[in-house]
């Protein structure tokens, strides 16, 4: 599949962090493939070069919109918008980690296949069959688009370590009242299904 082309004059955007309410908004769908949404692309596919992360979301650069790219364009177009996860199978244990959650990783256990079907910044539709790293990468940035973190898919140790973490981070700010740390549901958490 043919990369989108990354305009060389594209400007990174600003991260957002957790903490940030941006990051828990339930984005809303791509209607159409305006200048403003390639833009948007290209800008996003430099942050994600720059920020060295294998994906990023809309709301991590501060727009609630259902779109991410990826750093596996041999695999996929890397840019994927309104996405829909059709089917997941199996499991898969990987240490994941998040551009908005900077230097924490956490070993987490997710279906290991994706059948996820989306359109392309050219505005065709595409299915995409994944497994491993890009099933991983897919299932990430989805999540990103209902508001969905991956510490809030952690249970155990794991889970308290991080929220703990999380919680000193964010001190004095805005961001304690992030439904990790209150214990509110988050709306767009739905447990994957696993076949
Ligand atoms: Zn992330």
């Amino acid at each position: 599949m043919s990369a989108a082309p990354v305009e060389a004059t594209a400007e990174p955007i600003p991260l957002r962090f957790f903490g940030d309410q941006m990051l828990r908004r339930v984005c809303e769908p791509v209607t159409d493939i305006t200048g403003d949404i390639i833009e948007l692309a290209e800008r996003m596919l430099v942050t994600m070069q720059v920020e060295e992360g294998v994906g990023l979301a809309g709301p991590q650069v501060g727009r609630t919109l259902r779109i991410f790219t990826h750093a596996l364009p041999d695999l996929a177009p890397p840019v994927l918008i309104n996405p829909e996860i059709v089917d997941l199978h199996g499991e898969w244990s990987y240490s994941e980690g998040c551009l908005s959650i900077p230097g924490m990783h956490y070993e987490l256990v997710r279906p290991g296949t994706v059948h996820l079907r989306a359109w392309t910044i050219e505005g065709e539709e595409v299915e995409i069959e994944a497994d491993e790293l890009l099933a991983r990468v897919l299932q990430h940035e989805n999540d990103h688009l209902d508001g969905v973190l991956f510490v809030d898919r952690l249970t155990g140790a794991a889970r308290a370590e991080a929220t703990d973490i999380l919680a000193a981070r964010v001190a004095g700010t805005l961001g304690t009242s992030d439904p990790l740390l209150t214990g509110r549901a988050i709306p767009g958490l739905r447990k994957p299904r696993s076949a």
